[in-house]
């Protein structure tokens, strides 16, 4: 008999949950006020009484044999009677509430159920406790329940399930029973490839946590996809994610499951494509007034989830939009509906890492099962920053008080905030301060305007401006990373211009990474570029315990012909060496043939140099990098570069840019790169705060806040060249730094020896 794991709140919301999105419902519901009123009724309890109660119990339905479970809000026992008790915080008048929520109850009866059977009661009573979040007023609706009618109530909400149900575990017994027959898409692996997924193999297998470095030519995503899978037969594991920062290499893991599906791999898999690229209207106003896919979206979303389960295995964004066409559902939310049922999720970091994102269904027991396979891991380290980060600007709330003047209780708030951030300014010495400790005043009168603002926003009926729900997002999350606020933190004041910017800045990420991925089965950090590896080991929250693993080249060190040349390329020379630099490209390009990529440190930096370069008669076709490209503009860019092609090319790009990592021009298509600079970041406050951080725990300050993450940037580029064993290029580092120490020292192996250009 099928065994299936369903939690009460999964099994009622499925059958009973209706209506429309409304993210400005969401919000409130989900966010401060709930979890205090939650505690608030639960401090009420008399001594005996016990909240946050786990329950579980088996239950044989329609052929299959449930596990449900979940943590319900409180028993209470009074004149020998038991009560289960299910907490619920409303925006709505209580005198609006006769008698409860279907959804409320469901749970409740569930809860009711599952303790009267592990109890042998033959009876029960049952309170849903509404308390109005402005008010904080009660409302209790209760009622007695015999086990016969909640065993009926649980059955016939199981029955309903069912079909579901069935789906889901159809589709995970195929996905199981496929493992073993699926082999290596590959006749043979290239030279690393087996190693490497041995050890993600090993790793998972131990539930422990892998770095890699595997340079580009390893095949990474297939080696760690396939042995991650494979590691699912008999063991612990049961679901992967595959995180990256960028959309191409999703791309580049669909096409590797497609791959393992033509081996026989039976399976399911979402890719969750970001909010603002997938909505389908034109501006992402998520209100039924607005949007007729957030209109009834939980009235339609069973069908469309029932269907796409039925018919498709690897769900990309075309397939999932398709769908979410069909039954008029927004594709997004669609998306992370999915992401809880099926096999594999290939996302952002974000859904993961970022506290404002992350998925906050998936449960502790599915992470539990859940394997972490971590793209271009040396992204994290800076995306780790920004999550663990917050900003407020004083002019943000000035714009939302002027917008809406007519709410007293608004305008209160907002004053509040606005005198401190007076205050603030009044008490900065420069432009740009900081402190070690955060200003707790600053978050307490930040905490009462979120909650006003979900007082606010809970109103039904009533249009909001976009700026103030951002603004209201923003507030909430400054809220969120106060409270995770340490010693990697530093409060920041920034009052270039005439606004003053407040920043929680997390100056080291990796304690924060480490606590994320740690309730996970197992974690595969891997890059090509984790280089220095001990930096990136730190930085991504490495321990001792942590497996290690590091692979050289594929590629045969005769396919670089690399050349450095010592120019200064600082910022104080560069007006004195720019003809010279502008002379060591055209050189490089006319002594060898095809396509060239230039990478600059900055755009500024590109545009001299390609003026420049524009005087000199050379017979080639420019391609350019602008700010903000569109998808249509980077594709152009990146067409330009045809093996076949006779006009040669050069294109001009920024280090640390779209071009610079993720795309593959293999063979003809790049002949060259040439690399001006270094890649340091600018100097800034925040750079010299890292720097400072750095240097106080024993390490070299300068390197890891400008050196290491400027050379990444360098080695992707440079990555760029040879993709393949038949590719052949020349790779030009012009700085006169690649020649002194740490630089020369850091180079990768297959980048020496290299000729110096005198
Ligand atoms: S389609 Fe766009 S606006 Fe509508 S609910 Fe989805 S994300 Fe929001």
């Amino acid at each position: 008999m099928e065994k299936v794991k369903v939690s009460v709140r999964e099994l009622v919301e499925f059958v009973h949950r209706e209506g429309s999105i409304d993210l400005r419902f969401q919000a409130r519901s989900s966010m401060t006020i709930g979890t205090r009123l939650h505690q608030l009724i639960q401090k009420g309890y008399k001594d005996g009484d016990e909240k946050e109660v786990f329950l579980k119990g088996d239950i044989i339905s329609e052929e299959i044999h449930y596990v449900l479970e979940g943590r319900c809000d409180g028993i209470l026992y009074h004149d020998g009677k038991v009560k289960i008790d299910e907490i619920k915080s409303t925006a709505r008048n209580l005198d609006e509430i006769e008698d409860g929520s279907r959804v409320h109850w469901a749970q409740a009866e569930c809860y009711a159920y599952l303790l009267a059977k592990q109890k042998r009661l033959d009876s029960i009573d049952i309170q849903l406790t509404y308390i109005q979040i402005d008010t904080e007023q009660v409302k209790i609706v209760e009622r007695t329940a015999s086990i016969d009618d909640l065993e009926d109530i649980v059955r016939t909400t199981l029955i309903a399930f069912t079909p579901f149900a069935k789906i889901i575990s159809h589709n995970q017994k195929a996905f199981k029973d496929s493992i073993p027959t699926v082999s290596f898409p590959f006749p043979s692996f290239r030279k690393g490839q087996k190693q490497l997924a041995g050890a993600v193999y090993k790793t998972i297998s131990e539930g422990k946590t892998l770095f890699a470095n595997a340079p580009t030519g390893t095949g990474k995503t297939i080696s760690t996809l396939f042995p991650a899978i494979k590691s699912m037969d008999g063991g612990k594991a049961g679901k992967w994610f595959y995180l990256t920062a960028k959309t191409i290499t999703r791309t580049v893991a669909e096409e590797a499951l497609s791959q393992l599906e033509k081996q026989g791999l039976s399976h399911t898999s979402v890719t969750i494509t970001a909010k603002d690229k997938i909505c389908f209207k034109e501006e992402t106003r998520c209100q039924k007034e607005y949007c007729e896919f957030a209109d009834g979206y939980y009235d339609r979303i069973n069908d469309a989830l029932m269907d796409i389960l039925k018919f498709e295995s690897v769900m990309t964004r075309q397939v999932i939009e398709r769908y979410a066409l069909k039954h008029k559902v927004c594709p997004f939310e669609f998306s992370i509906d999915l992401s809880y049922l099926v096999d594999g999720v290939i996302c952002d970091y974000n859904y993961v890492f970022d506290p404002k994102v992350s998925l906050k269904r998936l449960s502790d027991e599915s992470k539990k099962r859940t394997v972490l396979l971590v793209d271009e891991a040396h992204n994290l380290v800076n995306r780790g920053r920004e999550m663990f980060s917050a900003s407020l600007s004083q002019s943000s709330f000035l714009e939302v008080k002027d917008l809406h003047r007519e709410r007293g209780d608004l305008q209160k708030s907002i004053s509040a905030v606005h005198k401190h951030f007076i205050l603030m300014k009044e008490g900065m010495k420069k432009e740009g301060d900081w402190n070690v400790e955060a200003d707790g005043e600053l978050t307490t009168v930040i905490e009462s305007f979120v909650e006003t603002a979900e007082k606010c926003l809970g109103e039904q009926g009533r249009e909001w401006s976009q700026s103030f729900m951002q603004l209201y997002f923003d507030a909430l999350h400054y809220v969120r990373i106060s409270r995770l606020y340490s010693g990697e933190h530093r409060f920041v004041l920034d009052a270039s211009g005439k606004d003053l910017t407040v920043k929680l800045f997390c100056i080291d990420p990796s304690r924060m990474i480490a606590r994320g991925s740690e309730p996970y089965h197992s974690s595969i950090f891997f890059s090509a570029t984790l280089h220095p590896f001990s930096y990136y080991f730190q930085q991504l929250g490495g321990n001792e315990d942590d497996y290690r693993f590091l692979i050289p080249s594929p590629f045969e060190k005769e396919q670089w012909k690399v050349e450095i040349d010592p120019i200064s390329t600082r910022y104080r020379d560069r007006e004195r060496t720019l003809a010279r630099i502008v002379q060591s490209i055209v050189d490089a390009f006319k002594n060898n043939r095809g396509h060239f990529l230039v990478f600059f440190s900055s755009y500024a930096y590109l545009r001299e140099v390609h003026e420049e370069l524009l005087g000199h008669s050379l017979d080639a076709e420019f391609v350019v990098q602008e700010t903000d490209m569109k998808e249509r503009e980077r594709e152009e860019f990146l067409e330009s570069f045809q093996a076949e092609k006779k006009q040669r090319v050069i294109g001009l790009a920024v280090l640390g840019g779209i071009f610079s990592e993720g795309i593959d021009l293999k063979g003809d298509r790049l002949n060259g790169v040439i690399i001006v600079g270094v890649g340091l970041p600018q100097p800034g406050l925040e750079q010299e705060m890292m720097k400072e951080f750095y240097q106080g725990q024993g390490k070299n300050g300068f390197d890891y806040a400008y050196v290491y993450p400027g050379l990444n940037k360098v080695f992707q580029s440079g990555g760029r060249l040879i993709r393949s064993e038949k590719d052949r290029g020349v790779l030009r580092l012009i700085d006169d730094r690649y020649l002194k120490t740490p630089y020369r020292s850091l180079l990768p192996e297959e980048w020496t020896p290299f000729e110096v250009i005198r």
